[in-house]
């Protein structure tokens, strides 16, 4: 089977994606990437079916490269991300908080440290159809220095070089949106400077190396 390890990895990560809320339904999407091949999850399919056998293998123009369920209708989007970054892994999210920022707000602001580890304030890029080629070319743009994305009046997409990384960042995005939506309900909430996003990123290259390595 071809990307077995990244089929069964896939499954993993859509289960853990249901259940932490970071989507409602069959909507968002994720892929891993190895070599010339792209994993990524079947359009419209029911999470709690997914077996690393539905998972659809394409390539990095987004032909499938072998018979199957049909590819995620985001494909667009997953492959201009590898087009345009380094990723090993796309996630593409449906979650409740950045969804609401999305319609409201153009960026998401330096509200709490971890914001570093989105690579700064991220942007929400201007709206476009789902799996269009202008949602994928409007995404890559907005995401230029970053590893995340808010959709406007959809939801978010996060990369990294795995899938724990592009995760984690899609679950550190969300709960940063819910928090400045929280802090906004309050008051006009403090905002980092750069200066100091910049710093906590130097910082975040070598936090949690020792505990890492520590659990081998
Ligand atoms: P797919 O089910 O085709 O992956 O689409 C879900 C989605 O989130 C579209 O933006
Ligand atoms: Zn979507």
């Amino acid at each position: 089977m071809l990307l077995h390890d990244e089929r069964v990895q896939l499954v993993e990560f859509c289960r853990r994606m249901q259940a932490d809320e970071l989507t409602v339904g069959t909507s968002g999407n994720i892929s891993a990437r190895s070599g010339d091949h792209i994993a990524i999850t079947p359009s419209g399919a029911a999470y709690e079916d997914l077996t690393p056998e539905s998972i659809c293998v394409i390539d990095l123009d987004g032909r499938p490269v072998e018979d199957g369920l049909e590819p995620s209708t985001e494909v667009p989007m997953h492959t201009s991300v590898y087009a345009h970054t380094d990723a090993r892994a796309v996630v593409h999210t449906h979650p409740l908080y950045a969804s609401t920022l999305s319609a409201v707000v153009t960026e998401l602001p330096p509200i709490h440290y971890m914001v570093a580890l989105l690579g700064g304030p991220v942007r929400v890029a201007p709206y476009a159809t789902f799996g269009s080629p202008e949602l994928a070319e409007n995404s890559v743009r907005a995401m230029d220095g970053r590893f995340g994305v808010i959709l406007q009046n959809h939801g978010a997409t996060t990369y990294g070089d795995s899938l724990a990384t592009a995760y984690t960042r899609s679950v550190y995005l969300e709960w940063m949106c819910r928090m400045y939506y929280q802090a906004r309900l309050l008051g006009e909430p403090n905002i980092l400077p750069a200066a100091e996003i910049e710093l906590v990123a130097r910082k975040l290259q070598g936090y949690g190396r020792s505990a890492a390595r520590g659990s081998e």
